[in-house]
């Protein structure tokens, strides 16, 4: 079996999903006792934070560039970011280290096709919204429309991310502010709804809302280096 090199910590919430879901999956492919063979740098999320805040989205990539190159020379032979909003740095990663980094939107997008929608309602921290890194990638690689919330709504996803679901805070209210703005793009024309941040699913853990799929990217993202190991 191969190594999985996780960058994680990003937040503690979702990586400790990533860490489950992986044993999971490799002790379902393998059997018998096996389980991952991970090799993980964790950060300290609120160093990340800050830098995000500041949009030094180039020194961030050189810190995870440097964690990529530390895994691969630990042993490694796959490199996954586990967070979708640092995805954004995905090509300073891989420009340097010499083994694959598995991204998380190709996980989703291979997610997407095989339940057959065209048109998807992206939600995740306003980075992964609003920068374009993420949804050129499902409209320029896999020909996907993409509906992303307003401003306003935008807000709302990223405060709920940021103050609660990346300290373990798992509010009924927020789940029904995300529901409601889920409902309102399904009528607008989403036929699923990516859950482009890690920490969402620990939220709206449903396999389809108001009739739409949805599609969970920690599953997605782990599911892809599954099928590779
Ligand atoms: N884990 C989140 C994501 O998937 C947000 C935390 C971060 O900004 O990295 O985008």
């Amino acid at each position: 079996m191969e190594t999985i090199g996780i960058i994680g910590g990003m937040s503690f919430e979702s990586t400790i999903e990533y860490y489950k879901i992986l044993n999971a999956m490799v002790n379902k492919k393998f059997g018998g006792l096996h389980s991952a063979k991970i090799l993980m740098e964790s950060y300290d999320f609120d160093t990340i934070a800050k830098l995000q805040k500041s949009g030094d989205w180039q020194k961030l990539g050189e810190i995870l560039a440097v964690s990529a190159k530390k895994l691969e020379n630990a042993g490694a032979n796959y490199i996954m970011i586990a967070t979708n909003t640092m995805h954004n740095v995905a090509g300073a990663v891989q420009n340097n280290i010499n083994i694959p980094l598995i991204h998380i939107a190709d996980a989703a997008a291979d997610c997407i096709k095989e339940i057959g929608c065209k048109t998807v309602l992206l939600l995740g921290t306003k980075y992964t919204m609003k920068e374009s890194f993420y949804t050129k990638k499902l409209v320029g690689e896999y020909d996907f429309n993409v509906i992303v919330p307003d401003e306003n709504e935008m807000d709302i996803i990223h405060n709920i991310i940021f103050n609660e679901l990346c300290v373990g805070r798992i509010l009924d209210k927020s789940r029904q502010e995300i529901l409601k703005i889920i409902e309102k793009y399904k009528d607008f024309g989403a036929q699923c709804v990516v859950l482009g941040c890690t920490e969402l699913p620990n939220l709206i853990n449903d396999k389809t809302v108001f009739g739409i799929p949805v599609i969970n990217t920690v599953y997605a993202h782990c599911r892809a280096i599954i099928n590779l190991v």
